[in-house]
């Protein structure tokens, strides 16, 4: 098959060519590709009288009067007539030209919606055409395309139709999918479906056309979804073509670690650790995402998988977003793996020269085989030894995924580590199905035993004193409380002028208690002097920016109040609950929020107030604002989908999702032409 599909749009002048690119036209293809939004059906005529009002139609008949009128603005108005009544048609902006070729007798034929007003039945700025008595109607529905300002629909529909019927025409259509695929989801042939979404006869239901069920309209969308597991999916296959060093279970420093635990595994962590452990102990990279909701247990499974790497001598590198949070974790990983003789490094980005510096001698040297710390370890001056295994925590803050063990692969090494995950965002199902393609992906979809989940309180701002009262005596019972301050988006500098002054102020409130304060711009070694305070019980009230999100674990921290709750969004919420409720005692979170709620405000706190499982709360915000704004720019490597729905196309990305499987082993030629059909040159930018 021909594989420069893709012919320039060279027969088009300059400028026309630059405003086609604006709609992401760049080559014939892509115009046969640029499909209608919607149609209109010029194919029947009405009679006035019969013309059903609220829906746009076709009606023809004479001109019998016509005048411009200035009250109340100037406006051109012009009534017509046929066997069964006048319609007035009026129009607010019109041309000298149209007033004069508009005479008494001219037969006009006209399509909008008909509206019944004081005056009669009316049509406001109608599309117009003058036709002699008799004229032939159109043959099929009238696309309307997206455009932009300076191309209009007839030009679109001409090139459209050029291309379709060119020769060249033929090789763009040309069958990509084996005859085995068409039958089996019973798809209708590409050629067939381009022309039939482009010159859909009059026939055809234009429901069916415009809630895009149309049979043209899966096929077209099945392409699509197909275009993106395709292109996936080849990247995870390269990626798994590279060596990474066997790290075969061998028991003895994970049975250790699962001895010295106060708790038992849930069976949840026990079925991740077995697909964990077996990706491991193969010569290939595993390039998993570990998902689960907030306070699942991720951290102990990132442990022992740690430790199966150290068993066989490999190193481990595992990242965390926050200072916060990874210092937490060194913590942890400390109690944790020096009993077990582990060397345990730490790096961050704020740390003194020669502190660093020892550190990452360490490192090169293999005497620690684990590293903590921010991003500051991978920068170019970290060197391990031998590292087998990197563990990325809350990977949805990090930008795209992949890139991290590729910079690994050392000069003088030949294989790349093995990669591991972590997610506390959940990802619908649809959502990782298609943007997590080229992962593998486990869920831990059970939360220890016996944690209660917290009871969430809406509050208005004006009963700010029955929150207070109950946070001192939370405190003075023994217990500690977290006070979130209010989200400044807009400014770093308001927002830590908002904290300063709440911590300032519960202070006065709060005068027999331990207040202490924790916010991003403070110093790591302030920073972590509170948050180590607060774990030991020094501080009873913590006042925090959101910077407490992601990972803080502190058993004894039962309560919550998060101030001006309706401006966070629901994943943040969820997250900040998830701080509580994390010990034995059931966790309460106070969610105060200020009058007057927007809509969207409002459904966010009926959900977070409803809803306690992250993965319902991540469907549900998914329904709020579509996949675009809920995946954030961060996923921008995958290419958003034009025509596939992700909530609706379920099915059908199933569907895709197998296909791509059975192309890439049976039909790579194919697979690569589909590719380069959807995709065309960006398909090589995507997640390498
Ligand atoms: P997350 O998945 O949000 O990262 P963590 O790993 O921080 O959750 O775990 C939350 C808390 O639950 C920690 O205090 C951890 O020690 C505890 N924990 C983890 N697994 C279990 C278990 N199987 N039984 C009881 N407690 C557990
Ligand atoms: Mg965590």
């Amino acid at each position: 098959m021909n594989t420069s599909l893709r012919n320039p749009l060279s027969c088009i002048d300059q400028p026309f060519r630059q405003k086609l690119a604006k709609l992401g036209i760049r080559s014939e293809l892509d115009l046969i590709l640029h499909l209608p939004l919607r149609y209109e059906d010029e194919t029947k005529l009405y009679s006035i009288r019969g013309a059903p009002e609220s829906k746009a139609v076709l009606v023809e008949g004479v001109i019998i009067h016509c005048e411009i009128i200035t009250r109340p603005r100037r406006q051109l108005i012009c009534r017509i007539e046929d066997a069964t009544g006048v319609l007035s048609l009026r129009f607010l902006h019109f041309y000298p030209n149209q007033v004069k070729s508009y005479t008494i007798g001219t037969r006009l034929r006209v399509f909008g919606e008909v509206r019944s007003s004081f005056f009669g039945m009316e049509m406001i700025h109608p599309r117009c055409r003058i036709v002699h008595e008799g004229a032939s109607l159109a043959d099929a529905l009238t696309p309307v395309y997206p455009t932009t300002s300076g191309i209009t629909q007839r030009n679109l529909t001409k090139l459209i139709q050029q291309v379709l019927q060119s020769d060249r025409g033929a090789d763009y259509l040309a069958e990509i999918l084996p005859e085995a695929v068409l039958a089996k989801y019973r798809l209708p042939g590409f050629k067939e479906s381009t022309n039939f979404l482009h010159h859909p006869p009059s026939e055809t239901s234009l429901a069916q056309l415009e809630s895009r069920t149309h049979p043209a309209w899966q096929r077209i969308k099945f392409d699509e979804l197909l275009a993106q597991q395709l292109s996936l999916r080849m990247h995870y296959r390269q990626r798994r073509n590279y060596q990474a060093p066997a790290l075969h279970q061998k028991g003895y420093l994970t049975k250790m670690l699962r001895n010295a635990l106060s708790f038992a595994l849930t069976s949840a962590q026990e079925k991740v650790l077995v697909e964990i452990s077996r990706d491991l102990s193969t010569a290939h990279p595993m390039q998993r995402l570990l998902q689960g909701d907030v306070g699942s247990g991720k951290t102990i499974v990132a442990a022992l998988a740690a430790l199966q790497a150290i068993e066989n001598g490999y190193q481990v590198a595992i990242m965390a977003p926050t200072e916060i949070l990874a210092e937490q974790h060194y913590q942890k990983f400390l109690t944790w793996l020096v009993p077990l003789g582990v060397k345990v490094a730490w790096l961050s980005g704020s740390q003194r020269k020669k502190e660093r510096e020892r550190e990452l001698t360490e490192i090169a040297a293999g005497h620690a085989m684990l590293a903590v710390g921010t991003h500051a370890l991978f920068q170019e001056q970290v060197q391990f030894h031998r590292l087998g295994l990197v563990i990325v925590d809350e990977q949805h803050r990090f930008g795209v995924h992949q890139r991290l063990a590729l910079r690994y692969k050392g000069t003088d090494t030949n294989w790349i580590p093995h990669q591991l995950m972590m997610s506390a965002t959940p990802i619908p199902r649809t959502l990782s199905m298609s943007y997590y393609a080229d992962l593998d992906v486990s869920v831990i979809d059970q939360l220890p035993p016996g944690r209660l989940p917290a009871m969430t309180k809406l509050i208005d701002e004006s009963r700010r004193d029955e929150v207070i009262t109950r946070v001192r005596e939370a405190c003075h019972a023994g217990k500690q409380a977290y006070w979130v301050c209010p989200l400044i988006e807009e400014s770093e500098v308001l927002q830590l002028k908002t904290a300063v002054e709440t911590y300032e102020q519960l202070g006065r409130i709060f005068p027999d208690l331990k207040i202490g304060l924790v916010h991003g711009q403070l110093k790591v070694k302030d920073k972590s002097a509170v948050m180590t305070a607060f774990s030991l019980g020094e501080i009873q009230l913590l006042v925090a920016t959101t910077v407490i999100e992601v990972g803080v674990d502190v058993p004894n921290a039962s309560l919550m109040v998060i101030e001006h709750a309706e401006r966070m969004g629901l994943s943040q919420l969820h997250q900040l609950r998830g701080r509580i409720g994390r010990g034995n005692d059931e966790g309460v979170c106070v969610l105060l929020y200020q009058k007057p709620l927007s809509q969207i405000a409002r459904e966010r706190l009926r959900i977070i107030f409803e809803h306690n499982d992250g993965f319902e709360i991540a469907r549900q915000d998914l329904n709020l604002r579509g996949p675009g704004e809920f995946l954030g720019t961060r996923q921008s490597g995958v290419p958003l989908l034009r025509f596939a729905d992700l909530q609706c196309d379920m099915d059908l990305l199933e569907a895709a999702r197998e296909t791509a499987d059975y192309m890439l082993n049976h039909f790579p030629e194919n697979a690569q032409c589909h590719l380069q059909r959807w995709l065309g040159d960006r398909k090589d930018y995507l997640r390498v």
